[in-house]
C-alpha cells in the first residue's frame, strides 16, 4: 500500500454560502465556513485513507459493496470512498446497496434519486422484513435483534449475487468504542468492533472504512454536504438502551476529561497481552527472569501513574 491513501490534496469544496455571490458582510463568514469544510474534508480523507492502509481494506480489483442506509454515516462513507476512488492508483469498484425493509413511511424515492445523481452504480433490495418482525416480536419488545439478523442475511445474499469482494459498513470510531464497552460491561469480554473481519457466515470480508473517524465530524460533514437524510426511527422500535447508556457515559467522560475518547481509541490499537489475563494470548508458564531491564516489565510495588490531557490549561494526574 502506498502513502497516496493519506495524501490530502482535496480541492476546497464549494459550500452553499460560497456558491452565491455573497454580500460583503457575509463573505468573511462564508470564506471561514469554506475553509473549515476544506479542513474537515482533508481530515476525513486522511483518516479513511489511514484505515484502508493500516488494515489492508481495499486492494487492486476489489468490488466493494457500500451499504447505504440513508443515515449520515453511510452517506459520509460513500462520499469519501468516491473521493478516494478518484485519486487511487489502484482500481477498485464501488457499488452502493440499500435495503428497503418496507418500514411505514420509508421514502423510497430519496436514495435512488441521490445515487443516480451521484453517478455511482447502485442496487436497491426490497424485502419486507418489517412485517416479519412485527408478526414475530410481541408488541412493546425491541425488534432490533431479529431485524438486524434478517438484514444481515439479505445483505450477504445480495453480496453474493453482486459478486462483491468486500462489504463496507459505516460504523465509526464512536460505534467501535461503544461496542468495546458494551462487550466489557455486559458481555464479560475484551472485544471491540473490528475494522476488518470475515463475516459470521464465513463468506464475506467486512470492512469499516470510517474506523478512525469521529461521529461529530460525520455530523458536520453531513450538514455541509446536505445529504438527504432518511430518519432511522421509522420502524418505531426503541433504541438499544444499553448502547445509548454507554454512548452517554463516553460523552460525559469526554466532557469531564477532554481527550479521553482519543486516548481510549488509541488504546484499542496498543494491546499488551502480557499485562492482561488471557492465558490463550500470553504464555504465563514460560515467564522467566531475563536479567535484562525492560521498561515494559512489572514495576512490582509501584502502581502506574498516567498523565491525562490538560484540562483548563492544567495537566491532570491520576493514580
Ligand atoms: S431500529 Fe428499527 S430498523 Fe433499526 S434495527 Fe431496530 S427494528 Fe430494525
Amino acid at each position: 500500500m502506498n502513502a497516496f491513501w493519506t495524501e490530502t490534496d482535496a480541492a476546497p469544496p464549494a459550500t452553499q454560502a460560497s456558491r452565491a455571490h455573497a454580500p460583503a458582510a457575509g463573505r468573511e463568514a462564508a470564506e471561514r465556513a469554506a475553509h473549515e469544510a476544506h479542513k474537515l474534508e482533508k481530515r476525513l480523507c486522511r483518516q479513511v485513507g489511514q484505515a484502508i492502509m493500516d488494515y489492508h481494506m481495499i486492494e487492486e480489483g476489489d468490488r466493494v459493496m457500500v451499504c447505504v442506509s440513508g443515515g449520515k454515516d453511510s452517506y459520509g462513507m460513500l462520499d469519501i470512498l468516491l473521493k478516494m476512488q478518484q485519486r487511487a492508483p489502484i482500481r477498485f469498484e464501488l457499488i452502493a446497496v440499500n435495503l428497503d425493509q418496507k418500514q411505514p413511511g420509508f421514502p423510497d424515492h430519496i436514495l435512488p434519486a441521490y445515487l443516480e445523481q451521484l453517478g455511482v452504480p447502485f442496487h436497491i433490495e426490497t424485502q419486507d422484513t418489517y412485517s416479519i418482525v412485527k408478526k414475530v416480536i410481541p408488541e412493546g419488545k425491541t425488534m432490533c435483534s431479529l431485524c438486524s439478523r434478517l438484514r444481515r442475511g439479505i445483505l450477504y445474499r445480495v453480496a453474493d449475487e453482486l459478486k462483491v469482494t468486500k462489504i463496507a459498513l459505516g460504523h465509526h470510531r464512536d460505534d467501535m468504542l461503544q461496542t468495546f464497552f458494551l462487550n466489557m460491561f455486559f458481555g464479560g469480554k475484551l472485544k471491540g468492533m473490528p475494522p476488518k473481519l470475515v463475516s459470521d457466515d464465513g463468506g464475506h470480508v467486512v470492512i469499516r472504512p470510517l474506523a478512525n473517524v469521529a461521529e461529530k465530524d460525520l455530523v458536520r460533514w453531513a450538514e455541509h454536504r446536505e445529504f438527504p437524510i432518511i430518519p432511522c426511527t421509522l420502524c418505531g422500535s426503541q433504541e438499544n438502551l444499553q448502547r445509548k447508556q454507554i454512548g452517554n457515559m463516553l460523552r460525559d467522560w469526554e466532557k469531564q476529561y477532554p481527550g479521553r475518547i482519543e486516548s481510549m481509541f488509541t488504546a484499542l490499537q496498543n494491546v499488551v497481552p502480557s499485562h492482561l489475563m488471557d492465558t490463550q494470548l500470553h504464555d504465563f508458564e514460560a515467564v522467566r527472569a531475563t536479567g535484562m531491564a525492560d521498561a515494559d516489565g512489572d514495576t512490582a510495588f509501584d502502581l502506574e501513574s498516567f498523565t491525562l490531557p490538560t484540562v483548563g490549561g492544567f495537566p491532570m494526574r491520576i493514580l
